[in-house]
């Protein structure tokens, strides 16, 4: 690594100037302190005993790296490893994120957390860990999409949290990132906005790909153990990028290893309803960071659009975005069609019901294991469980199990 993109990435900016901090002026104190903090607890001993042992004895890790026999004898081309994101505590990847950050909170002095959520997963995991640390949390939800997910209302309220309706804007996941950096802005003295993903300022995007990246430290330790080497393909989903780049994190430096991050294509890349951001989206600034957007020629964002709720984010990652740019990283688009059939796939072959999110992946390994040879390895991270999708690809089905 040369000394210009060294320092490009001390200042929290990725490839050619992704990344940095787009704010309100009130907001740049508290995150220098952040920053500060969080480099110092990279190298406290205490922080990190503390990590590890809620990731190891609450959430569940590390987590398996199960060889799919089936699915590799049924596409007959390279080996397939699904790394199970499915079987932390709460059925995803998110808790690793949220049990860092609030931990960061903690040794800030916090104790109130605050965090966006579209779906209402990263809600969930977030009300999930100030329970367990005895902090009290608010989450910030668009309206429409509070009407969408009851039931994860509901769970976020069960484990102590409180649920703001955000009636701004069209009152979705986006319109729930400003109200929260607005609340965030208003009252910082004792409150830690918990990101939901690798977006925003910095320290945000490099803060949760430290805390994701376990997910490769483990796979590439496993893969080792059991292959003794490393994979050929590294595949992962994306909304905002989390899962995949804490899914690439440790290979980033192996350029034998071809790693894909797979978009949420909805309807099609070439339709409005999708939510290809690397395909389809542009250079902007939104959310406190400069990345790729969908947006409109002046820059408004669009909404989009995919069947899966926790890919349809109107961005992505800066450091997605600049590895797309250097194409170290290929990004692909996945459609609601396809991703539906994975549903069902992965279901017949391996007895696995994954998140539709993760399915998007799975379908992508459709498409390219039997291209490969079959002393190939791919990796695929399995970000979450799908039984919250059940009841929504029975319908898109055109079954209505609650008849
Ligand atoms: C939230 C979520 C995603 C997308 O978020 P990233 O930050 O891109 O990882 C993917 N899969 C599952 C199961 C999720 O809950």
């Amino acid at each position: 690594m040369n000394n210009s993109s060294n320092e490009t990435k001390q200042s929290g900016r990725y490839g050619t100037g992704f990344g940095g901090q787009y704010i309100p002026e009130t907001l740049m104190a508290e995150l220098d302190k952040v920053t500060q903090k969080f480099n110092e607890l990279k190298n406290n001993q205490q922080f990190l005993t503390e990590f590890h042992d809620l990731l190891n004895n609450y959430a569940n890790r590390p987590s398996l790296l199960y060889y799919a026999k089936n699915m590799t004898k049924d596409l007959g081309g390279a080996k397939i490893y699904l790394k199970r994101e499915d079987l932390n505590h709460t059925g995803a990847h998110k808790i690793n994120n949220v049990i860092g950050q609030a931990l960061v909170a903690k040794y800030l002095g916090k104790k109130r957390l605050i965090a966006e959520t579209g779906a209402g997963q990263h809600g969930v995991a977030t009300a999930t860990i100030a329970a367990l640390l005895g902090m009290s949390c608010e989450i910030f939800m668009g309206k429409e999409d509070t009407d969408r997910q009851k039931l994860n209302v509901y769970r976020m309220e069960l484990l102590g949290a409180k649920v703001h309706a955000v009636t701004s804007g069209s009152q979705v996941l986006k319109d729930a990132v400003n109200a929260t950096l607005q609340e965030w802005a208003s009252r910082c003295e004792d409150t830690f906005y918990v990101m939901g993903s690798a977006v925003g300022p910095a320290p945000f995007p490099e803060m949760v790909k430290y805390f994701q990246s376990v997910i490769s430290q483990e796979s590439k330790q496993q893969l080792q153990e059991q292959e003794h080497k490393l994979p050929d393909m590294v595949v992962a989903c994306v909304g905002g990028g989390s899962n995949a780049i804490g899914s690439f994190a440790n290979y980033i430096d192996n350029p034998s290893v071809k790693l894909v991050g797979v978009e949420a294509a909805g309807k099609g890349i070439d339709t409005d309803l999708t939510a290809a951001t690397v395909e389809r989206g542009s250079v902007g600034i939104f959310h406190g960071m400069k990345s790729l957007f969908m947006q409109n020629s002046d820059g408004q964002i669009d909404p989009v659009y995919s069947i899966s709720a926790g890919l349809d984010y109107p961005g992505i990652g800066p450091e997605h975005a600049a590895l797309a740019e250097a194409n170290r990283a290929e990004y692909v688009g996945i459609t609601d069609d396809e991703s539906v059939q994975a549903f069902e796939y992965i279901a017949k072959q391996e007895g696995i019901i994954a998140a539709i999110e993760s399915c998007h992946a799975i379908a992508y390994i459709e498409k390219i294991a039997p291209k490969m040879a079959k002393d190939q390895i791919i990796i695929c991270t399995l970000s979450g469980r799908g039984d919250k999708d059940v009841a929504s690809i029975a319908k898109y089905k055109g079954v209505n199990i609650y008849e």
